[in-house]
């Protein structure tokens, strides 16, 4: 229980199910009362009224007590019931892991401090709207593991007692594997190898565990992480542990992951009549099993390409994962029968994501609409911390005043008892004010940034170009980087684009990718001042319903080393279309951008017509030209800027077509075609035809 003048937040939440009716400023008050009983001082409560069909919102008060425990503000948090704090078993188990980690305990007005093992069990079975049935559970498997009965298997050095039942089963000791345990711990402290202590046991013919033919080193010293293995069993000292590791279902593969228990969540039984070695020699030897680990965890871990896992194959739905150095989809590989051949290099779709969302999300007319709610939240979230912060000031003001009280009848009193419950309260009331004096000088956690539209886009974009550079850079920053963008960035797809005049053959062309991702996400990104630097925590306080997005961009590269040909291109298309008094044809591209020294051959020919499209591909995507149908099948290209309309273009077509224009000069290729991002549908029949 924590101690007299620990700092606590109360929750209530008011749900309309039957089983409590009480409502949430009964709970309050209960909670406070509760609170002053154990001598605490109550910092926030704090009240969620239940809101049915959705989770994120409707949940401010739990978020801000969570806020409340980030900030380091309380050391326990009071709640009626732990029906009040999750509704379900897995938001439990979330909330106990953080707030165990933390250092904040949870404590409910009836039952005192919970355990996180506790929490799980009571959350588990609150969502099946029986406490009583919680407390059997938690009785039953105590009582069962205090009589030395456990749910697991036997480990090498005992024996089962009984035959399995409900209860668990009971465990001796056995007469000849028990020394096996005691002389590998011997052998361990004396410094052996593992590998030593294994040869040496089969040399002996000794029945390895699990009934296999060999002793292997793993089976001793197990897995570091999970302390399991013989070298790490804390039962072979008299202690039971549940919830050393814990299994989770992976839903995605069907797989079950096995990770360490929390700290939080185990429960620690004396079996001493299970005991094989002491206590001095078990520490021995786990401290000669740490120093022989690896001391950096994941020093080996690759780097993982930023989207993987969230790329998929748009014509099938199959995921899209490098394949022989670039993107493709898994299913054609497996041979599946998608039609989708198209492969596409991880930086051209890095820079098509990180570009598109530049061009497409980051505009005043798409942010509008959702930064006035998001302003709203961001001045409410501050104003409650300016209260917090005031609240904290009145109380240091109080406690000054009640500590003066206390020091003046000491210094007028007459010893005794009383004087010295006097002493006590004054040293509770100096660990109170002490506490409350940090909480009081601590500054606002973060400073205003401007809300305003221009300035969200401007810092979201030079945070897009952080990212896209940090993911080039050092692991360390890449790693960073990496996590902020799959924090807004949740499904990519791709898909072939078809454009007329290039060849799929080696499933090189154009693609068009689609981009899902949450615009809170990436606005809680324009919320803090360095970005790269951020702090993963906190991001989650604002209590606003999560905004989804998509667009889509065309990743129209043919190959990596035609794209400046490609840009020069459309600079020699872009003279043309400055010159011409008619609308440009593809011929009269492909005439342009015909320099060889002889008369093309047929193959030159196709590519020339290629590289036309893709010129006119690229502007049309930015809606700088359109078309115009002059004759039937006779099509061509004019800037949308002129102010022409398409029957004086076609009038003026038909007059004598002017000499061509002579002596074009290559000049470099404006940086605005560097991605191509635009909203329009490239239709592939807007592509001339008339050649
Ligand atoms: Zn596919």
């Amino acid at each position: 229980m924590p101690p007299a003048g620990s700092r606590a937040a109360v929750l209530a939440r008011f749900s309309s199910d039957l089983q409590n009716p009480r409502s949430a400023d009964d709970q309050i008050r209960e909670a406070v009362a509760y609170c002053h009983r154990q001598g605490w001082i109550v910092v926030l409560t704090e009240k969620d009224e239940a809101r049915t069909g959705r989770t994120t919102v409707g949940r401010t008060g739990y978020y801000n007590v969570m806020a409340c425990a980030e900030a380091g503000e309380c050391d326990v948090v009071v709640i009626e019931s732990v029906s009040r704090m999750a509704r379900e078993a897995a938001d439990m188990l979330m909330t106990a892991r953080k707030l165990s980690e933390l250092g904040v305990v949870i404590c409910t007005t009836g039952g005192g401090v919970l355990s996180g093992f506790e929490l799980v069990i009571r959350a588990q079975v609150a969502q099946e709207q029986s406490e009583e049935k919680a407390q059997q559970v938690i009785r039953g498997q105590r009582g069962a593991a205090s009589r030395g009965k456990v749910m697991g298997g036997v480990a090498y050095g005992y024996d089962l007692l009984d035959e399995p039942n409900a209860d668990g089963h009971t465990r001796i000791k056995n007469e000849e594997t028990a020394p096996i345990i005691e002389r590998i711990y011997e052998d361990i402290a004396a410094g052996m190898s593992t590998h030593a202590i294994c040869n040496a046991l089969n040399a002996e013919g000794v029945v390895p565990p699990g009934g296999g033919k060999l002793w292997r080193p793993k089976a001793i010293t197990g897995n570091p992480h999970l302390r399991t293995g013989i070298g790490r069993n804390p039962l072979y000292v008299g202690k039971l542990i549940y919830g050393k590791t814990q299994s989770k279902l992976i839903g995605s593969t069907g797989q079950t992951k096995v990770t360490p228990g929390l700290v939080g969540d185990q429960v620690v039984y004396d079996v001493p009549h299970l005991r094989i070695v002491s206590d001095e020699l078990w520490q021995t030897v786990q401290d000669i099993l740490d120093s022989r680990t690896n001391p950096i965890p994941n020093r080996t871990r690759h780097p993982t390409y930023v989207f993987s896992g969230l790329i998929h194959c748009g014509s099938c739905g199959q995921s899209f994962p490098m394949v022989s150095r670039k993107l493709g989809c898994e299913g054609r590989r497996q041979g599946t029968g998608c039609k989708n051949r198209r492969r596409v290099s991880r930086e051209e779709l890095q820079d098509a994501v990180l570009d598109g969302l530049k061009a497409k999300i980051l505009q005043p007319h798409i942010l509008d609409l959702y930064l006035d709610e998001y302003r709203r939240e961001v001045a409410k979230a501050a104003t409650d911390q300016a209260s917090r912060l005031a609240g904290s000031q009145t109380r240091l003001q109080d406690l000054d005043v009640e500590i003066e009280n206390i020091m003046k009848v000491i210094r007028a009193g007459s010893g005794g008892l009383g004087s010295q419950l006097l002493h006590q309260e004054l040293d509770r009331l100096g660990t109170v004010r002490k506490q409350v004096e940090r909480q009081a000088s601590r500054p606002p956690t973060s400073p205003s940034l401007s809300l305003e539209t221009d300035a969200v886009i401007a810092r979201l974009g030079s945070l897009l170009d952080d990212l896209g550079n940090a993911l080039m850079g050092p692991e360390r920053d890449a790693a960073r980087a990496r996590d902020i963008i799959r924090s807004f960035i949740t499904k990519i797809s791709v898909v072939p684009l078809e454009v007329e005049g290039s060849e799929d053959g080696r499933g090189v062309g154009p693609v068009r990718i689609t981009v899902e991702g949450s615009l809170t996400q990436l606005l809680d990104q324009a919320s803090a001042d360095r970005m790269i630097q951020r702090r993963e925590s906190s991001s989650a306080t604002l209590g606003l319903p999560n905004v989804p997005f998509s667009f889509y961009a065309d990743i129209t590269k043919e190959d990596a080393d035609t794209v400046s040909g490609v840009y020069a291109d459309v600079a020699i298309f872009s003279q043309l279309l400055d010159d011409a008094d008619a609308p440009v044809a593809r011929q009269d591209v492909v005439n342009a951008l015909h320099t060889l020294d002889h008369n093309p051959t047929a193959e030159e020919i196709a590519v020339l017509r290629r590289r036309a499209d893709n010129a006119i591909t690229h502007l049309l995507n930015v809606e700088l030209i359109r078309s115009v149908m002059v004759s039937f099948g006779y099509k061509g290209w004019v800037w949308t800027h002129r102010e022409v309309t398409d029957e004086e273009w076609i009038a003026r077509s038909k007059q004598p077509r002017p000499e061509p224009p002579i002596g074009i000069i290559r000049i470099s290729a404006p940086e605005a075609f560097v991605v191509v991002v635009g909203p329009t549908e490239v239709v592939p029949d807007e592509i001339g035809k008339q050649d």
